[in-house]
């Protein structure tokens, strides 16, 4: 337990109390700073640490092998080209209808309400989005409305990263009751790491919005390893369900993370501790920076034959992968 670098504070200010240089990171968790070589330091430039204490707090003091270490800490191998791997791998540009808003399923559109996030995760595929182009202001809402109303088969809304719920309360608030004025939306879909990295964000205004609302309340938390979740979690997500909160799990297979059935077994019934039911267990999406993250298809399949053998249908993520311009998620064969 390292109790100098935490002590529990409202979300607000734990969002502004980031750890942001790698030289603090692995001085609060004593390693090495050889781990720090100029290549990683290049690699933080161009993505840089974001971690909330909190986080680190569950890392393991003196293991630079830690399964939440490696999801943050700038790597060397970041910066090696490789011509499978693009700044945009899901072709998302081509999908971005109109600014902060994306439109790649039938049924759904995504918003990017913000390109903030509490931590950066290094396997991110979206970290070379051009969010600056894509934050909605207000007089956008101009558009969207129009254009959902044009596409009646559009019924749910998703808000995405950047993470949605770093932003404030009131902001989301107003998006919210923007989509419920359209009589054809019926569901709101968060996709959100803040409860697993900084779980006091589930807080009582943010309760009331949702439960106040009209629409179906979802949301899809990410966490890759049972190390993630702690007390506070649970807490955060039996409020959730206190307020009629459907909440599903999606995590990213991810070499020396949870590349192994015994981990992600363990996050499987983890997870249902706190109520929350696996969804996805996407294969990596390949985005410049992240390739040493990747595992084989052969391996992924593997795994989760696996797992399969040890976990009870109803806590088996489904293994997919997403594929530039197919309408869905596809899933993988897994023989
Ligand atoms: S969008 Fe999600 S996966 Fe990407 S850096 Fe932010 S929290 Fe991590």
């Amino acid at each position: 337990m390292i109790n100098y670098l935490f002590q529990e504070k409202n979300w607000q200010s734990q969002l502004s109390d980031l750890i942001t240089d790698p030289f603090e990171l692995i001085s609060c968790l004593n390693l090495s700073p050889d781990d720090l070589n100029s290549q990683a330091l290049l690699a933080h430039q161009q993505f840089k640490l974001r971690v909330p204490r909190q986080f680190v707090q569950k890392m393991q003091i003196g293991n630079a092998y830690d399964p939440l270490f490696l999801q943050v800490f700038p790597h060397h191998l970041e910066m090696q080209e490789n011509s499978e791997f693009s700044l945009d791998p899901l072709g998302e540009r081509d999908a971005n209808a109109l600014p902060g808003m994306l439109h790649k399923y039938k049924s759904r559109i995504l918003m990017t309400l913000t390109g903030a996030c509490a931590i950066h995760c290094r396997y991110c595929f979206r970290r070379h989005f051009p969010y600056q182009e894509n934050l909605p202001k207000d007089k956008d809402w101009l558009a969207i409305k129009p254009y959902i109303l044009a596409h009646p088969d559009i019924n749910e809304i998703i808000l995405s990263g950047g993470d949605p719920l770093s932003i404030s309360n009131e902001k989301l608030a107003k998006w919210v009751g923007y989509f419920e004025q359209l009589p054809q939306i019926k569901t709101l879909r968060i996709h959100t790491r803040l409860p697993v990295v900084i779980p006091q964000r589930i807080d009582d205004a943010l309760l009331h919005i949702l439960s106040s609302s009209r629409l179906n309340n979802i949301m899809v938390v990410h966490s890759n390893h049972a190390n993630e979740l702690d007390s506070n979690f649970d807490t955060a997500m039996q409020k959730l369900i206190q307020h009629d909160v459907t909440i599903f799990n999606q995590s990213v297979l991810l070499k020396g993370i949870n590349d192994n059935y015994v981990s992600l077994t363990e996050l499987s019934y983890r997870l249902f501790q706190a109520r929350v039911l696996p969804y996805y267990l996407h294969v990596l999406d390949k985005v410049s920076g992240a390739s040493h993250f990747l595992i084989s298809d052969q391996k992924a399949q593997n795994i989760y034959q696996d797992l399969l053998k040890e976990l009870p249908g109803y806590l088996m993520p489904k293994l997919v992968r997403e594929i530039h311009g197919e309408q869905h998620k596809t899933p993988l064969n897994i023989y």
